[in-house]
């Protein structure tokens, strides 16, 4: 593991509760997972695709979900694959109200930024459509965007937002499947984003075309470039199986 994000596993010192975030077995260091779960988290450091930052089976420009498609973001990366205890805690943090798991990624988010990514002028999380919002009661690419500008002083916008809930993805063809992001979200504030490097925070890479359709859009509104940084991101050997697995790999929110 990279001395980045092994520092970045460290606890802060507000972080008071002294067990492992995952098994919730007791931490003896000051550390967020105890020595088991921190060896099996699934860090996304081997070879990636240079594009979108899937892992590949060998270091490649363009993974096959990247292969002959105009991708609107310039660059994209993530900590984990999408799978073991990564999956399980994005999941926890998606659908069970665990909030404070922002603490715990975003440090992870900000050491691969610093070390993969351009410097961004300001960081845009993934708007859900209103509706959506109401019923869970809070977005969670928000909180990550909360607290990643946070930590390095990049400026949080609030730019975009969602036009209508999209139906899950898994179910959809590819052609559909694009369709479905089409339009998707909307800039409401385009001064904000004129001319900026401007970073997307999203949970989790599955086809890559709901943060390719927000890019779109940001792009359409003047942004310079648009660099991505998600939580995870589905493997390309693993894609198909995976996707077989349920409707968890669907990009709805
Ligand atoms: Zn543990
Ligand atoms: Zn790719």
């Amino acid at each position: 593991m990279l001395k980045a994000l092994k520092t970045a596993l460290q606890k802060t010192a507000f972080h008071l509760n002294w067990t492992c975030t995952y098994c919730g077995r007791e931490v003896f260091d000051d550390g967020f997972f105890c020595e088991e779960c921190g060896k099996k988290l699934p860090f996304n450091d081997g070879d990636i695709c240079a594009h979108c930052g899937r892992r590949a089976p060998s270091p490649r420009e363009y993974c096959e979900t990247c292969a002959g498609r105009l991708t609107a973001f310039d660059i994209g990366r993530s900590v984990f694959t999408y799978e073991g205890i990564a999956a399980d805690l994005i999941k926890k943090f998606k659908y069970e109200n665990a909030r404070y798991l922002a603490e715990v990624f975003a440090p992870l988010l900000v050491a691969v930024y610093r070390r993969a990514l351009p410097a961004a002028d300001a960081v845009v999380f993934v708007p859900m459509y209103k509706k959506d919002l109401r019923r869970r009661g809070y977005n969670q690419t928000e909180l990550l965007a909360q607290a990643f500008s946070r930590l390095t002083g990049v400026e949080k916008l609030t730019a975009a937002e969602k036009r209508r809930s999209m139906k899950k993805q898994v179910d959809l063809g590819r052609k559909t499947r694009l369709e479905n992001t089409e339009n998707a979200f909307r800039i409401v504030d385009k001064k904000a984003v004129a001319g900026k490097n401007i970073l997307i925070l999203d949970d989790v890479t599955t086809t890559g075309a709901t943060a390719n359709s927000l890019a779109r859009e940001l792009k359409k509104s003047g942004a310079a470039k648009v660099y991505l940084l998600t939580l995870a991101s589905v493997s390309s050997e693993k894609k198909s199986e995976n996707q077989r697995e349920s409707g968890l790999l669907s990009e709805k929110e």
